[in-house]
């Protein structure tokens, strides 16, 4: 029987966990081991529940466009629980010059593709709409070498599309720097789109176009794009646990060492348990995966190490909803830094989500920190309470007492891909077929959403698999 251990059971190391369990339903003969340092499982998807309400500490939805996430759910039989965003024409507000201004219909992501709502939205100025418009002139990179978001967005679109777009919206998704992170690993659609059309408004307007004249033979998709669970992402930790029953999962499990033996590789915990292995799958953040590996692989773990990671919190508050100052009407909004403010970003979760709040309740969730004010997300709880009620009482009103307000700091936990992400993801993975029976996943290589975790958790068992079947012949 072939043992594979896998270190981390956050949702990489879960959907790889559960990848072996089907693996083992279709007659493997596999022993299968999950270590988590902590003592639950989740890693960063967490979800508490209190007096009605569905509090998520991390993630709390993921992109239905990316097929992983929906598949995951419906291999462990949740896909009743399924729930999307709330229907109708949600708006999105940038709060900008000191108010909440809707974003224009038909910008997508930046990219406006309806002519009039955007030429008469104030979000931007005439100077700003016409630069933005020289998009349809400018000629596409010259290269193919990677830049940064910033670069790439000023390029082609300029400044402002940078400072009340980009930074705010895009650069937000990855609590990251737009001058430091890759416009390659972070959005390659767009680089997609400038090589193939040149235009981004162009392209996009291609694509518009190919969807709408496919869309009569195509099913609708019965998923929004921001899809979510009935009682929140944890659902999804717990299903992964219970429907793989051949899996030993041990938490509290923190490891310490890897060492290559003769027969295999030595994991060993902090207090001392050691069980060997033919397969070891690391689903651990980078920087302690580079700790693992620095005796082992000592140049992976010198590449590993140097991809950073930022800390963020959030901040979740309940309200009464009768009396309550603000309509909450549309999703929520973000902040662009010039603005000055410690909130990035405000979700209106029980506007955006059903399920969220009890009869008669409302909810917000409010996002600090990331690289561009991590030391907003270092301040003590109280602090980031006070400086988020403050921030909310001046940009959309709100005076009334919240029933809760829950802090939760992330610290160091959102990966940074900085330029340049994707070549030293190559070189780390040319790297370990040095080490063959070693196997990575998680949100440090090629993706850092849930389906993109889901995804290579998946395909780190394949190739674990592979490799356990080359080694038996
Ligand atoms: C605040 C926040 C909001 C986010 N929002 C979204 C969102 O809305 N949608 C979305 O798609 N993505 C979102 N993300 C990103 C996404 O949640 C993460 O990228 C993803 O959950 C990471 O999963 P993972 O399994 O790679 O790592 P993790 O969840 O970090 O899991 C790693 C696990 O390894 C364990 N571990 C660490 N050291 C050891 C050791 N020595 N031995 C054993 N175990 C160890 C940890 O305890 C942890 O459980 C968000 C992230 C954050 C931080």
């Amino acid at each position: 029987m072939k043992k594979i251990i896998i270190i981390g059971g956050g949702i990489a190391g879960l959907a790889a966990a559960h990848r072996i369990q089907r693996e083992i339903n279709d007659g493997s003969d596999l022993d299968c081991m999950l270590l988590e340092g902590g003592d639950r499982f989740g890693g960063k998807i967490s979800t508490e529940k209190s007096d009605g309400f569905v509090i998520e500490r991390g993630p709390d939805s993921f992109i239905s466009q990316k097929p992983a996430g929906i598949q995951l759910c419906k291999q462990l039989g949740l896909e009743d629980r399924l729930t999307g965003t709330n229907p109708g024409a949600p708006s999105t507000f940038v709060y900008t010059g000191g108010k909440l201004v809707t974003m224009p219909d038909g910008l997508s992501l930046m990219i406006p593709t309806k002519f009039l709502p955007f030429a008469l939205t104030p979000l931007f100025s005439l100077f700003g709409k016409i630069r933005m418009g020289f998009d349809l002139l400018i000629p596409k990179k010259a290269d193919d070498s990677d830049e940064s978001l910033a670069s790439f967005v000023r390029r082609r679109m300029g400044e402002e599309a940078l400072n009340k777009m980009a930074e705010p919206m895009l650069a937000g998704i990855y609590a990251s720097d737009p001058e430091k992170m890759s416009i390659r690993s972070t959005f390659p659609m767009f680089v997609e789109t400038e090589r193939k059309y040149r235009s981004l408004i162009i392209g996009m307007l291609a694509r518009k176009k190919a969807m709408l004249m496919n869309a009569g033979k195509r099913p609708a998709t019965p998923y929004s794009l921001f899809m979510t669970l009935k009682d929140g992402l944890g659902e999804m930790v717990e299903a992964a646990i219970k429907k793989s029953p051949n899996i030993q999962f041990k938490s509290n499990a923190k490891v310490k060492t890897i060492e290559k033996m003769q027969e295999g590789w030595r994991v060993q915990l902090e207090d001392g348990w050691e069980r060997m292995a033919d397969a070891v799958i690391l689903a651990t953040p980078g920087a302690i995966t580079a700790k693992l590996l620095q005796p082992i692989a000592p140049d992976s773990a010198e590449l590993l190490s140097s991809i950073k990671y930022v800390s963020t919190a959030t901040v979740t508050l309940g309200y009464k909803k009768e009396g309550f100052s603000h309509s909450l009407d549309g999703f929520g909004f973000v902040v662009p830094r010039s603005e000055g403010r410690s909130i990035l970003a405000c979700t209106w979760t029980s506007s955006k989500f059903p399920h969220r709040a009890p009869e008669g309740y409302v909810m917000l969730r409010c996002y600090l920190g990331g690289a561009l004010q991590e030391e907003i997300a270092e301040k003590d709880e109280e602090t980031l309470a006070a400086l988020v009620k403050k921030d909310l009482l001046e940009i959309m009103g709100i005076n009334e007492t919240p029933v809760f307000c829950k802090v939760f700091q992330n610290h160091k936990s959102n990966v940074q891909y900085h330029v340049n992400h994707s070549e030293k993801i190559d070189s780390i993975m040319e790297d370990l077929k040095n080490y063959p029976g070693l196997f990575l996943a998680g949100s440090a290589y090629r993706g850092i959403g849930i389906p993109d975790c889901i995804q290579n958790g998946n395909q780190s068992v394949e190739s674990a698999l592979e490799f356990l079947n080359t080694k038996s012949e």
